[in-house]
């Protein structure tokens, strides 16, 4: 049996925070990680395009945001993504309309002070969709509300809980804005790995547990551990992959039945040339694929993203209809030119990624606080990752890293208590 005091479970971004805090406190700690490299869901390819692409996480959302430390340390360049300008909706008739247009349109005005309304709503929780209806928003502004705040949380207007929006708004707002990194996101987290003792193709399958310590077996090796943080995604632990002995604390399993992780995927297509007005950043389309965006101006890739409900029925239909979705929806807005300039394509669907099984966490109505109580350290066993993230922005990459560094110092606090 190898030993080491602390072993971290996952490389992604809260693994990576929990292990660099504990490392850089003098800790003897290893990670232990499925795959062959850092990131999880953060993961850039280099090589679609003449710029970096983000198979997963994209922005740093917020000024303010905790991400923004470890640019600096990295020395990485960022760009702001979709200024105001540069947003476009399709309407009712089909055509493309900018700010302009939509700032006049009188059915729209509520969305201006969305994010406003829901922060200082304090009535019984209730569904997005069910939160519009008594607002008689119209058809067009519900589908953008559902876009930019159930969509965008991998939800549907129906299942996300309008008390966990507010309650994120009001407490936890990392400012306006959301930024590139120019290098990509992989650069970003590259300094948090760097020096780790990160051993890759190690799945943990088996996690026994205790007030003395954890027991966990991978393919190759069993381990033992005095401390450990499980940051694995919440949809690997609510498929069972992952066995614990003895059954996860009845706090934990009652979050892990009552939050969701939906599918999310991404369509990027690479044309020869752009064929939209140069201003352009952030297109709201319509269903299967209701958001497209631009990477860097000039640069001739559009990247799709669908979450939910949504995502799940796409992507039963197999990934040439996806692709066809995309160039016909594109077809819908800009005529024939996509399908003249379409050079290439990249499908990632991460309900389908065996380490992941779905985009990002999200809290159904009735669940709040069950990310706290996800959270809670159960012995030996402490949880980080984004849907554990109860005092910051969950289902983020700086969520995800602010809860692997409260992890680290939940343990080191209990080691230095007298
Ligand atoms: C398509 C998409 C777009 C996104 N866009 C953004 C965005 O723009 N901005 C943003 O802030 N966030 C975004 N996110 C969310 C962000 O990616 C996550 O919140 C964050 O990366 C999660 O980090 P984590 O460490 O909690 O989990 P993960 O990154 O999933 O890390 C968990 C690690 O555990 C490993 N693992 C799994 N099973 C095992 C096992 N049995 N044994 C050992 N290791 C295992 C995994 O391989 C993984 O490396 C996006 C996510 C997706 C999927």
């Amino acid at each position: 049996m190898t030993h080491s005091d602390i072993v971290v479970i996952g490389a992604g971004a809260a693994g990576l925070a929990a292990a660099r805090t504990l490392a850089d406190g003098g800790r003897d700690v290893v990670v232990l990680e499925a795959r062959n490299r850092v990131g999880g869901r953060v993961w850039t390819d280099h090589s679609f395009g003449p710029v970096p692409i983000e198979r997963g996480a994209e922005y740093i959302h917020g000024a303010q945001a905790d991400t923004w430390e470890w640019v600096q340390r990295a020395g990485a360049h960022t760009a702001a993504a979709a200024p105001w300008a540069g947003r476009r909706i399709v309407q009712e008739d089909g055509r493309l309309v900018g700010p302009d247009v939509f700032q006049q349109r009188a059915d729209l005005q509520p969305l201006f002070t969305l994010e406003e309304q829901i922060a200082t709503y304090t009535g019984p929780d209730c569904s997005l969709g069910e939160w519009l209806r008594v607002r008689q928003c119209s058809p067009l502004a519900t589908h953008i509300a559902d876009v930019r705040m159930a969509h965008a949380n991998c939800a549907t207007l129906d299942t996300i809980s309008v008390a966990e929006l507010a309650y994120e708004l009001r407490y936890y707002d990392k400012g306006p804005g959301d930024f590139h990194i120019l290098e990509g996101y992989d650069y970003v987290l590259a300094p948090l790995a760097a020096g780790l003792d990160i051993r890759f193709a190690t799945p943990v399958m088996h996690i026994a547990w205790g007030a003395d310590g954890v027991v966990m077996t991978t393919p190759d090796a069993t381990w033992h551990a005095r401390h450990v943080v499980v940051t694995l995604p919440l949809a690997v632990l609510q498929s069972g992959a992952v066995t614990f002995d003895p059954p996860l604390p009845a706090a934990q399993q009652e979050a892990l039945a009552r939050l969701a992780m939906p599918p999310a995927m991404k369509l990027f297509l690479r044309f020869d040339e752009p064929f939209w007005d140069a201003d352009m950043t952030f297109l709201t389309a319509r269903n299967p694929l209701p958001v497209w965006w631009t990477t860097q101006p000039g640069v001739p890739i559009l990247t799709a993203f669908s979450t939910g409900t949504r995502a799940a029925q796409v992507a039963a239909e197999g990934p040439d209809a996806v692709l066809e979705h995309g160039l016909a929806t594109l077809a819908t807005i800009f005529g024939d030119a996509p399908r003249r300039h379409f050079r290439a394509h990249l499908l990632v669907d991460w309900a389908a990624d065996e380490w992941a099984r779905g985009g990002y966490s999200q809290v159904p109505v009735g669940a709040h606080g069950m990310r706290k109580q996800l959270a809670q350290a159960a012995g030996a066993l402490h949880f980080a990752g984004e849907a554990t993230v109860f005092a910051n922005n969950p289902a983020t990459v700086h969520g995800a890293l602010h809860s692997g560094v409260r992890a680290a110092r939940e343990i080191m606090s209990t080691e230095e208590r007298p």
